[in-house]
């Protein structure tokens, strides 16, 4: 891992964080504060336009903020402007994916007529070895030597995400986000998907090594998270355990009630 020393996964200390995209008069992001441990797992949740998808921009350094500080491991000026810093951090990132992008995109990648040359080669290895263990991909076993004429949409999304998830898997990234990677999957496969994200941040033994940060708009998928954190307006408006924010009976309960 790039932060080599820490065991499980990163440290994340945001504190009073903000951020106005260029040529907007109001803030999208208004004194965020935040603080995750090694090896927790965070999920993001709110409604369309709170400002998820930004703070996950910002996290990844693809955008930069105006105010406040972000320290991963301790370390501070994460600047996206310092290349050798941003070399060394070990980030994965799987994107959301609309199933027309998906298609797009495994389609290119698929030069090969069998669906198994499509897919990344650690990936074919588990999907020939026996026990299917490592990191199976569900959904797509049966189809590892079928040609690739005749997929559906949802399998090139599976086969995109799965190449995204190959990437995550390497054993230099020790944060992955994934913002909504599922969002156009049903309950049963975005459930399989969430196995898989666990599955990827752990190592054989079931030890934590990666920190994982997810953009959900479902909760059922939010509570497998450490922690929690509910965004509203551009702010944290709560942070903690799901079973915290239940007892609160704020917006995170009401959201959450509304949909189970
Ligand atoms: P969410 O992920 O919660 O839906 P976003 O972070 O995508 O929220 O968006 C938050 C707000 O920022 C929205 O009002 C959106 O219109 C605005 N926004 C997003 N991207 C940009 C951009 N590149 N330039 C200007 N405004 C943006």
């Amino acid at each position: 891992a790039a932060y080599g020393s820490l065991p499980g996964g990163v440290s994340i200390e945001v504190s009073g964080l903000s951020y106005t995209y260029p040529g907007s008069n109001e803030p999208v992001l208004k004194n965020i504060n935040f603080t995750l441990e090694p090896g927790e797992s965070l999920a993001i949740v709110g409604y369309n336009g709170s400002g998820k998808s930004t703070l996950a921009k910002i996290l990844l350094r693809i955008v930069d903020f105006d105010k406040g500080s972000l320290k991963v491991n301790g370390v501070d000026g994460f600047s996206k402007f310092n290349a050798t810093v941003r070399e060394n951090v070990g980030l994965g990132y799987v994107e959301q994916l609309t199933e027309d992008a998906a298609i797009a995109k495994a389609v290119h990648l698929a030069e090969a007529d069998k669906v198994v040359e499509s897919l990344p080669c650690g990936l074919r290895t588990t999907l020939e070895s026996p026990g299917f263990e490592s990191i199976s991909y569900p959904g797509m076993g049966h189809r590892a030597h079928s040609s690739h004429h005749g997929l559906s949409g949802g399998e090139w999304q599976r086969i995109a995400i799965a190449r995204a998830f190959m990437r995550a898997s390497r054993p230099e990234v020790d944060l992955l986000l994934f913002d909504e990677p599922t969002s156009s999957l049903d309950a049963r496969a975005q459930s399989q998907i969430f196995d898989t994200i666990e599955k990827i941040s752990r190592s054989p033994s079931g030890k934590k090594m990666k920190s994982v940060i997810f953009i959900t708009h479902r909760l059922s998928t939010a509570r497998r998270a450490d922690k929690v954190a509910m965004m509203e307006n551009g702010t944290i408006s709560e942070f903690g355990t799901h079973q915290e924010l239940l007892g609160r009976n704020g917006s995170y309960a009401n959201l959450y009630r509304a949909s189970v």
